[in-house]
């Protein structure tokens, strides 16, 4: 049995800790609003006050936080990871955030004589439910090998990609195609809902040919049961768009689909649809969710 931390008690964190935990490791947990931790606590986890004060506890911290700015003020605030971090210790950032800042933090963990993975994920909430995320890992390597074992619990799948940064680059990737794809998706449907067509049909159609894809049939069930209930939340899938397009900038990549998108995702805060499901795209480009004017 392990003594393991995690930081992030969100959507995708609570499923997460929670398999660490049903697979019998001691688990110590700390998030922003403590509430969101009731479920671990009643499993036996162990709640602390601090994300520094989980890092003393556990001998390896995970961490799925919403973004850069969340990941940056959970290791470098005055009660932050770095100030515990040591020799012995190891971090394992699973957030989904640019190479940049994963590489701020991992120097900052490595040059205190501990070890750390950037594990960036694959899959939504039902796959880190069931234990089946696809996991990108990248940094030290003898973590990635030690770490076998809750990898297996986590996920279906895990990769070693090589120095850190390149896990984070890799997930950027992964999550730019999806959320062009997205916009697209939602795009067509409301096209073909507009010509009178049955949106239903399409998904048959394209269930049954080359185009078929889990993403398509679980995000087409969702909009056409209106269904806007959180599983990938809008707003997370237009930072990606976002830090998608600096690594664009970096590598002087046009990317003018990755744009279109991000700007369809942009406008669906206007809508207030920012914390709904990614699905609720569809919500903003529909003739019948769009909120008058005058
Ligand atoms: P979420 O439900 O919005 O959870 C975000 C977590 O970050 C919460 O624990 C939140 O704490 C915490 N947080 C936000 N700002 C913070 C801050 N300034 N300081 C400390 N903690 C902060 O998001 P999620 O869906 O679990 O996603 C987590 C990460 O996984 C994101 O990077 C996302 O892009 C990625 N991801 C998500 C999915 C998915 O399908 N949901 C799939 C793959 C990857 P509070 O509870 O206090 O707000």
């Amino acid at each position: 049995m392990a003594h393991y931390g995690f930081i992030g008690s969100g959507l995708m964190g609570l499923p997460m800790a929670t398999n660490l935990l049903k697979a019998g490791h001691q688990l110590t947990v700390w998030n922003r609003s403590k509430e969101k931790c009731a479920p671990l606590l009643e499993a036996g986890a162990t709640f602390v006050d601090t994300p520094l004060e989980v890092v003393i506890a556990a001998e390896v911290t995970f961490s799925m936080l919403a973004d850069p700015q969340a990941a940056l003020a959970v290791c470098f605030s005055p009660s932050g990871v770095i100030q515990a971090v040591a020799p012995g210790k190891a971090y394992v950032e699973m957030s989904t955030i640019d190479p940049e800042t994963s590489s701020k933090i991992g120097i900052s963990i490595q040059a205190r004589g501990a070890l750390f993975l950037e594990a960036p994920v694959s899959g939504s909430v039902p796959q880190a439910e069931a234990g089946e995320l696809v996991i990108m890992c990248a940094g030290d390597h003898e973590l990635y090998v030690a770490l076998e074992e809750a990898l297996n619990i986590l996920g279906k799948k895990h990769l070693y990609l090589g120095e850190v940064g390149a896990a984070a680059s890799m997930k950027l990737g992964v999550n730019q195609l999806m959320g062009s794809m997205m916009a697209s998706f939602c795009e067509v449907l409301t096209l073909l809902e507009e010509a009178g067509l049955d949106a239903q049909d399409f998904l048959d159609i394209i269930g049954a040919g080359a185009l078929a894809a889990p993403m398509f049939t679980a995000k087409g069930k969702k909009i056409l049961a209106r269904d806007r209930t959180p599983q990938f939340p809008l707003k997370h899938q237009q930072k990606d768009l976002r830090l998608a397009l600096q690594l664009g900038d970096v590598h002087r990549v046009p990317m003018p689909v990755a744009a279109a998108a991000n700007e369809l995702f942009k406008r669906a805060y206007q809508y207030g649809l920012e914390d709904d499901d990614v699905s609720a795209l569809f919500v903003s480009l529909h003739p019948a969710g769009r909120k008058p004017i005058m």
